[in-house]
C-alpha cells in the first residue's frame, strides 16, 4: 500500500445520537480531497453513523472506524466485538493499542499484535497507536519503548504486511492534556520511527502512513502536518466539534 494522508477522529467514550446528527450536518459541506477522513465513535454508534454518512452522500469522503476490537472471531467472549461484526457493519478501520487500552485495560504489545493480525486477516485497516510516557521520555527511553511496541507487530504479521498498517505516534503525555508535541519534536520522532522500519524494509518505511496524535487542534495542525514524516493525525478532543475537525482535515 502507498503512503496515504489520513485524519482520524477518536471520540473515545464521548458522544451520543445527538453528536452523530450534529456531526453529519456540520460536515455536510466537506469536499472530497486526497485526505482520508475517518470517524471512530463508540461501538453503539458505529452503524448509525455509517448509515447517516451514506444517506448524506458523504461516504466517498468520510469512513467509519472502531476504537478497538477483539482478537477472536466469535464465541464465548462476553462484552467483546469481533472483526466479523465490524465487517458486517461495513466498518473499514480499527484503532488498535491506544494508550488508554494499554494503560487502563492492560493490553500488552503482544495482544495488540494479535489484534492487528486479526484486523488485517479480516480485510480491515488497523491504526496502530504507539507512544512513550513522560517518564519514559525523561529517562531517554523513547526509542526502546517505540521499538518494543512496533517489533511484536512486525514479528506477528511479517514486514511485508506491515505496510498495510497505519501508525499513529501518540506521546502519552500529549494525549488529552492540551500539551501537543512541538512540530520539531514530533517530526524528529516520526523520522526515527520511519528509520526504525527502514532497517527492516526501506520500501515499507517509505510507504507506511505515520499519523501524529496528542492535543492536535485547529491552531497547531497546520505546522504539525507540514512536517515531512507526518502524514496526518489522530484527533481526540478537537474531533468532537465539526468546525474544528473540518479545519484539521483541510490542513492535512
Ligand atoms: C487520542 O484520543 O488519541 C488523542 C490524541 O486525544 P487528544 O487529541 O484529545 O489529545
Amino acid at each position: 500500500m502507498t503512503r496515504r494522508v489520513i485524519v482520524a477522529a477518536n471520540w473515545k467514550m464521548n458522544g451520543d445520537s445527538a453528536l452523530v446528527d450534529s456531526m453529519i450536518s456540520g460536515l455536510s459541506d466537506m469536499e472530497s480531497s486526497n485526505v482520508e477522513v475517518i470517524i471512530c465513535p463508540s461501538f453503539p454508534y458505529l452503524s448509525d453513523l455509517n448509515q447517516k454518512i451514506k444517506a448524506a452522500d458523504l461516504d466517498n469522503i468520510i469512513q467509519v472506524g472502531s476504537q478497538t476490537v477483539s482478537k477472536f472471531v466469535g464465541g464465548a467472549h462476553t462484552g467483546e466485538v469481533s472483526t466479523t461484526m465490524l465487517n458486517d457493519l461495513s466498518i473499514k478501520y480499527v484503532i488498535v493499542g491506544h494508550s488508554e487500552r494499554r494503560s487502563v485495560y492492560n493490553e500488552t504489545s503482544e495482544q495488540v499484535a494479535s489484534k492487528v493480525h486479526a484486523v488485517l486477516d479480516a480485510g480491515l485497516n488497523p491504526i496502530l497507536c504507539i507512544g512513550e510516557t513522560e517518564a519514559e521520555r525523561a529517562d531517554g527511553k523513547i526509542e526502546s519503548v517505540l521499538l518494543s511496541q512496533i517489533q511484536p507487530v512486525i514479528d506477528e504479521i511479517g514486514i511485508e504486511r506491515f505496510s498495510d498498517v497505519v501508525i499513529s505516534y501518540e506521546p502519552v503525555w500529549a494525549i488529552g492534556t492540551g500539551k501537543a508535541a512541538s512540530s520539531a519534536m514530533a517530526q524528529e520522532t516520526h523520522y526515527f520511527i520511519r528509520q526504525l522500519i527502514a532497517k527492516q524494509s526501506k520500501q515499507v518505511a517509505a510507504n507506511i502512513s505515520l499519523l501524529y496524535g496528542g492535543s492536535v487542534n485547529a491552531a497547531n495542525c497546520e505546522e504539525l502536518f507540514a512536517q515531512p514524516d507526518i502524514d496526518g493525525g489522530l484527533v481526540g478532543g478537537a474531533s468532537l466539534q465539526a468546525e474544528q475537525f473540518k479545519i484539521i482535515c483541510s490542513a492535512a
